[in-house]
């Protein structure tokens, strides 16, 4: 039988890749996609990894549980990814009550909307390392305390409860993934290591001059995006429900994830490097460093790409796509 998965959040980085990876493994693949005016450029991830004509994409809203209800019982899925979020950690003070109602509230409504429409399919929930915030141990497990610090965090740390509790009341098959950062060429370019490289792209290529940057001394543990789709579905492979942290267990500055971009374009980071407060945010999450041996030892997971490698190939994405397309992002 050919197993179903819906996946909301699927335009964005790891709905694509996940999507990627479901199909290779023979799924029917279904994606909820938001209305917008800008048709025929919301999929332009799952078409760099040559997969748009291969998914089913419906049109919903994670704010609207009509829509969420209508697309389960159209779908009858048997595994549920929720991925879309408001997910830049920035945005979240600027738009605190938009990251509420999307990040926390509406993970309530994809849970209802499966709860009444699908109560046999399996659920996983995109939580993550931000609820560590201020952190209480220096590596972090699924045993450490949350503390966030932003509201991006605190409608995470929500979205995680009431997945858990969701498992716990009505005995879904609810799982929670708490992933450290992860990142692609297909990451947001509002996100420091995307706007690093392709910052370093545009100056390699005479495009720019500088680039500024806020806190490069905050720290964090990154790994490659297509590793940790894997782990997501691994957690739904499971016969029960559960929570796992996803990580490499390495930390570093963003200072040194910018000197390995800078480095492999052959440019010297301190020349182009300047550091503008308006990138500073409200509160800080100065370093997350992740331990994942819960997932290795009970999903047999582990990440095959280093930070260097990660970074190498997201510069060359960028080089790539500039030299085509010089105005694109
Ligand atoms: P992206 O920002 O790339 O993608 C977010 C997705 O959510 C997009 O598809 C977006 O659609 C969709 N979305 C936003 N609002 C709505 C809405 N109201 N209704 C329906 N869809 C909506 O995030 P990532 O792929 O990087 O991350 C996936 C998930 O994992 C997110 O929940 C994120 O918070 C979480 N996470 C990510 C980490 C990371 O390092 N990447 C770490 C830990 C957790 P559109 O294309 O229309 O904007
Ligand atoms: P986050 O961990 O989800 O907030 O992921 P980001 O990639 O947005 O930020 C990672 C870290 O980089 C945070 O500590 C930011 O303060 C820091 N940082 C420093 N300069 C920048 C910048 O210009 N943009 C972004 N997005 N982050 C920056």
């Amino acid at each position: 039988m050919t197993k179903r998965a819906l996946l909301t959040g699927i335009t964005g980085q790891d709905g694509a890749y996940l999507a990627q990876l479901l199909l290779g493994k023979g799924y029917e693949v279904y994606g909820v996609i938001r209305r917008s005016s800008h048709r025929g450029v919301e999929d332009h991830r799952l078409r760099w990894l040559g997969v748009a004509n291969d998914v089913q994409l419906l049109d919903g809203d994670l704010g609207d549980l009509s829509s969420l209800l209508r697309i389960v019982q159209e779908v009858k899925p048997d595994e549920i990814y929720n991925l879309a979020a408001q997910s830049f950690v920035a945005s979240s003070w600027r738009q605190p009550i938009l990251t509420a109602n999307i990040t926390a509230v509406a993970v309530a409504n994809m849970l209802e909307a499966m709860r009444i429409g699908a109560p046999g399919a399996r659920f996983y929930q995109a939580s993550s390392s931000e609820m560590y915030g201020l952190i209480q141990e220096p590596m972090q497990s699924e045993k450490t305390p949350f503390y966030p610090r932003s509201p991006y965090a605190v409608a995470k740390l929500y979205g995680h409860w009431i997945t858990v509790n969701y498992r716990e009341s009505f005995g879904l098959h609810a799982s929670s993934g708490i992933l450290f950062n992860h990142e692609s060429p297909l990451r947001g370019i509002e996100f420091v290591t995307r706007k690093v490289t392709d910052g370093v792209a545009r100056i390699k290529l005479g495009l720019a001059k500088e680039l500024r940057l806020g806190n490069i001394d905050a720290k964090r543990d990154w790994g490659h995006a297509r590793d940790y789709v894997r782990a997501m579905w691994l957690m739904l492979q499971q016969e029960t429900p559960d929570d796992y942290v996803v990580a490499t267990g390495v930390t570093t500055t963003v200072r040194d994830m910018c000197r390995i971009a800078f480095a492999h374009a052959g440019l010297d980071m301190e020349a182009h490097v300047v550091i503008d407060p308006k990138f500073y945010r409200p509160a800080e999450v100065d370093i997350l460093l992740g331990d994942s041996s819960k997932a290795r030892a009970a999903l047999g997971w582990a990440p095959e790409t280093s930070l260097d490698q990660l970074i190498r190939e997201m510069v060359d994405a960028d080089l790539e796509r500039l030299k085509r397309e010089p105005g694109t992002r």
